[in-house]
């Protein structure tokens, strides 16, 4: 669903994507690690056109979304179809969770306001906080909040939906919460890319894990063949310090 080939992307003079080549299976969890400043934010915010690009190809369902510069009418449709969960959880703060949920559906897909919020609701049970819709999101903990944003998202029906440390912003009693519910969308089937620190959920919920040095993808494979047997230095020095 996702074919990135020969991928490039500077920010200024400073080279932060190299040559990368990545494809996503349907239904395929691939989990993104590597040290800070390695270029997974940027990978994955081009994959739904967040950032452009200067050379390469890539194409989401496919829908090619060119270098900039090139042909980008696609864009719209792409959004349409991939999620996106950051580490900041970037809740409209005026709107109530329930709100917050209905919003992209009625705007962008014309869905009706009745409709919007029978998923809003069912959304909402499905990540465990069917109770709490008439909130305002700062009454919600970061846990919640981050379900919320996951809710959100889903409310959209991607195809593919990509995580950004999703949970790094969290106290350490709720991240299981957020990780449980991810666990669930990668056993029902979803395309997921994940940027993570969560190494436990890389190796049990991950098809495949990538490891980004700077820039470059230097390994890839299943989780425990990268966690158990690094065939790459960089990748082993950098889990001896993760693990
Ligand atoms: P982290 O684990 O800290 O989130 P990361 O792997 O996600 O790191 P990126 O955010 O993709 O790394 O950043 C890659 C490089 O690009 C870094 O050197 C960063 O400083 C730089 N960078 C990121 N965003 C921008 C920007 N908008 N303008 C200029 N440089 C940027
Ligand atoms: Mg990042």
């Amino acid at each position: 669903i996702v074919k990135i080939k020969g991928m490039n992307k500077y920010f200024g003079k400073l080279h932060v994507l190299k040559d990368i080549d990545l494809t996503v299976e349907q239904g395929e969890v691939v989990v993104i690690i590597g040290a800070s400043g390695s270029g997974k934010s940027t990978l994955i915010r081009c994959v739904n056109g967040l950032e452009e690009y200067e050379r390469g190809a890539l194409e989401v369902d496919g829908f090619g979304l060119a270098p900039k510069g090139g042909n980008q009418k696609s864009l719209a449709e792409i959004r349409k179809e991939v999620g996106m969960v950051f580490q900041q959880f970037n809740l409209f703060p005026h709107l109530t969770v329930r709100k917050n949920i209905m919003l992209a559906p009625m705007k962008v897909k014309n869905t009706s306001e009745v409709v919007a919020k029978a998923t809003a609701e069912r959304l909402l049970e499905r990540v465990g906080i069917g109770n709490q819709a008439d909130k305002f999101p700062t009454q919600l903990s970061g846990g919640q909040q981050q379900r919320v944003a996951i809710a959100r998202a889903l409310a959209m029906e991607p195809k593919l939906m990509l995580f950004d440390e999703p949970t790094s912003a969290l106290d350490p009693e709720m991240i299981g919460e957020v990780l449980d519910v991810m666990r669930e969308l990668a056993k029902e089937g979803m395309t997921m890319m994940v940027v993570t620190h969560e190494m436990g959920f890389a190796r049990e919920v991950a098809d495949r894990v990538i490891y980004i040095h700077e820039g470059q993808i230097v390994e890839e494979g299943k989780p425990d063949d990268v966690f158990d047997n690094p065939q790459n230095e960089r990748t082993q020095a950098f889990l001896s310090r993760v693990l």
